[in-house]
C-alpha cells in the first residue's frame, strides 16, 4: 500500500513537472516565433533550459533564479522573459512586472533567510558595470554587519552642491 502511495505520488510529481516544463517551452517558443528570445545571451539560454539556472520564481513575464556569483547568500536576479538590452530598452510596463517580483522576492528574503535590509540594484553600460545585456535587477538582502563595503562607500559622498550648481544640472537634463 504504503509502495503504491509513493508511486502515485511519484507520478502526481513527475506530471507536474512535466506540465511546468510545458508551460515553461510555450512561454519561450512565443518568444522566440515573435523574435523576442536572444540565442546569443546567456539569461536567454538560461530562460529555455539550455544552460543551468536555480530559479526561484517564473510566470509568463518575469523570472528569478539565483545570481551565480552571489554577492550575499541569496544574491537573487530578476529578468523579464523576453530579451532587452538595458533600462533604456525594456518596456515600461515589463519593467513595472520585474519590480512587483523583485517586491516578492525581497520579502521572501526577509521571511525566510534572516534578511533585515535589502538593495535591489541595476546597471546599464559599461561605465555602470553591466556585464550581462539582458536586462535584469539584482535583489541583494542584507544582515547588519554583513559588510560588503556599500555603505562605506555610498556615505562617504562628502559634496554638498550648491544650489545654483544643482539648478544649472537639472536645467541640463530637462531641456528639449
Ligand atoms: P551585471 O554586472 O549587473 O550585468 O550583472 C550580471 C550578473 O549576472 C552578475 O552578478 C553575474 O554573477 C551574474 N551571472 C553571470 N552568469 C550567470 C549565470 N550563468 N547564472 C547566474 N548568474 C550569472
Ligand atoms: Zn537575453
Amino acid at each position: 500500500m504504503l509502495t503504491f502511495y509513493l508511486v502515485l505520488l511519484s507520478i502526481t510529481n513527475q506530471s507536474q513537472v512535466n506540465q511546468k516544463d510545458f508551460k515553461r517551452k510555450k512561454i519561450i517558443n512565443r518568444l522566440k516565433n515573435q523574435g523576442r528570445h536572444n540565442s546569443d545571451c546567456i539569461f536567454c539560454r538560461i530562460l529555455d533550459g539550455l544552460e543551468e539556472g536555480t530559479f526561484i520564481y517564473r510566470d509568463d513575464n518575469v523570472s528569478a533564479f539565483m545570481d551565480i556569483h552571489p554577492l550575499f547568500e541569496g544574491h537573487t536576479l530578476v529578468i523579464p522573459n523576453e530579451h532587452f538590452k538595458d533600462v533604456t530598452d525594456v518596456k515600461p510596463e515589463i519593467m513595472a512586472e520585474v519590480m512587483k517580483v523583485a517586491q516578492i522576492v525581497s520579502k521572501l528574503m526577509i521571511d525566510n533567510l534572516g534578511a533585515d535590509g535589502i538593495n535591489i540594484m541595476h546597471s546599464t553600460g559599461r561605465s555602470a558595470g553591466q556585464t550581462i545585456y539582458h536586462f535584469h535587477v539584482h535583489v541583494l538582502p542584507r544582515r547588519i554587519g554583513d559588510d560588503a563595503g556599500f555603505e562605506r562607500w555610498w556615505f562617504s559622498r562628502s559634496h554638498k552642491a550648491s544650489r545654483d550648481e544643482l539648478q544649472e544640472v537639472a536645467n541640463r537634463l530637462t531641456q528639449r
